[in-house]
């Protein structure tokens, strides 16, 4: 996060977690500036993980530290779940829900109330909004989906985000052509379970078929990125369009988060260990540069070393790279809260060992891109990413923003070296 000065322009947003969180804070930013809401400060807080949780609190202290003047609003996924303990905090003026932090009402400089909670399991639409940029990012998230109607026994997200809700075509076109003509070159489609996507509209559109309309409908949109999807809900689109649409980026990220399928039942997912092979080797099929992605979760309750096993070892049956690795973090009111814990050293270095399978995979992929030639969207002077998700320095500056054909001259343990073509 970057190092906040007292002169900074406000309003200051600090995002955690998620890209769900990035888009929403991006709302948020217009809302408060358009609500004319000065010194206003706001941190958009993630509840994922009790480290997650801890750094927001964290973040909250240090920030009235710095700003003693600011007006501190206290809002995300933590809030949701325990807006008392951020309303006592003497730190914080205002504390936001998720729903309430999409309104434009809730900026208001003038407040009768300074907590706005409601209970996000009653509610049923995702809120009206268009953002019209992204702040210092090359990439423009664009939030299609919200909620979740899936209970895995390690997750608390459906608490504070409620359940499966889908933003209408429509809007999502709207949203996608004014990005477009504001400059971005790719959109990322981002939500919670966004391969839940239309599950609650009229006719319940998959994911696939509205990726499909949505890049029928804009077809000046270069790129377009999924962030993560759910390997037992992938409708048949998103496979057609891996063989068919040059424009759907090669990278695939998985939420697999184990490898071993007595875990995999007891966190109550909807796949077995086949089922993410299966995904990577048809989307491979399909598209044989495609790239994948996962989320693991190291040291589930009642994690044997033999279950773990298998669960580094998907890494290589399934071809993953760029792994988002958890420690297990208990979620009170979880079940897996209460299922017998795996000791937190092993949890530790177990974590560490995927990070340490996902590394050398990385290395290993990125080396056999040396000699090949990518098409690189510059995220900033001297960096970018290519359409597989790999980091890449170039050895002269480029323009934020576009998308330039890079020759690879080199490559190290987490990103490439190149030269722009001319
Ligand atoms: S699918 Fe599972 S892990 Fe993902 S948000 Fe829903 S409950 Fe959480």
């Amino acid at each position: 996060m970057t190092a906040l000065k007292p002169s900074d322009q406000m309003p200051i947003v600090v995002t955690m977690g998620c890209r769900l969180n990035a888009y929403e804070s991006e709302v948020m930013r217009a809302h408060a500036r358009n609500a004319g809401l000065a010194q206003a400060i706001i941190v958009n807080t993630c509840a994922v993980t009790k480290e997650a949780e801890r750094q927001g609190l964290q973040t909250l202290r240090r920030l009235r530290r710095l700003h003693p003047a600011a007006h501190i609003v206290a809002t995300g996924c933590a809030v949701q779940l325990d807006p008392a303990r951020y309303a006592a905090m003497p730190e914080v003026n205002r504390v936001l829900g998720n729903e309430h932090k999409m309104s434009a009402e809730s900026f208001r400089p003038e407040m009768d109330t300074p907590v706005l909670v409601t209970d996000i399991m009653e509610v049923r639409e995702t809120a009206e909004h268009l953002v019209e940029g992204f702040d210092g990012r090359a990439r423009a998230f664009v939030q299609v989906q919200q909620g979740c109607d899936h209970r895995c026994t390690f997750c608390i997200i459906p608490f504070a985000r409620g359940n499966n809700r889908s933003v209408p075509m429509g809007r999502i076109v709207q949203e996608v052509r004014g990005l477009v003509a504001a400059g971005f070159r790719e959109i990322v489609i981002t939500g919670v379970d966004i391969t839940g996507y239309g599950g609650d509209l009229p006719g319940t559109p998959t994911l696939g078929q509205m990726v499909r309309r949505l890049l029928a409908a804009v077809p000046e949109l270069p790129r377009l990125r999924l962030s993560s999807v759910d390997p037992a809900e992938v409708d048949a689109d998103i496979f057609r369009l891996a063989a068919e649409e040059p424009r759907l980026m090669p990278h695939f990220h998985v939420s697999a988060q184990a490898g071993d399928d007595v875990i995999l039942k007891r966190m109550k997912r909807r796949h077995a260990r086949a089922d993410i092979i299966a995904f990577c080797d048809r989307i491979r099929t399909l598209r044989p540069d495609a790239v994948f992605g996962a989320d693991l979760i190291a040291g589930f309750p009642t994690e044997t070393d033999e279950m773990f096993a298998n669960t580094a070892s998907l890494i290589d049956d399934a071809g993953l790279t760029y792994l988002h690795v958890f420690p297990f973090s208990i979620r009170p009111g979880t079940p897996a809260a209460r299922m017998p814990q795996v000791n937190g050293r092993v949890v530790k270095a177990r974590a560490a060992r995927l990070r340490e399978k996902g590394h050398a995979a990385l290395a290993s992929q990125l080396r056999g891109y040396i000699g090949t030639w990518a098409e690189v969207l510059v995220e900033n002077s001297s960096e970018g990413r290519s359409a597989h998700y790999a980091p890449v320095h170039l050895a002269s500056p480029g323009v934020a923003g576009e998308v330039i054909p890079v020759r690879i001259t080199g490559a190290g343990k987490n990103a490439l070296y190149g030269e722009a073509i001319a």
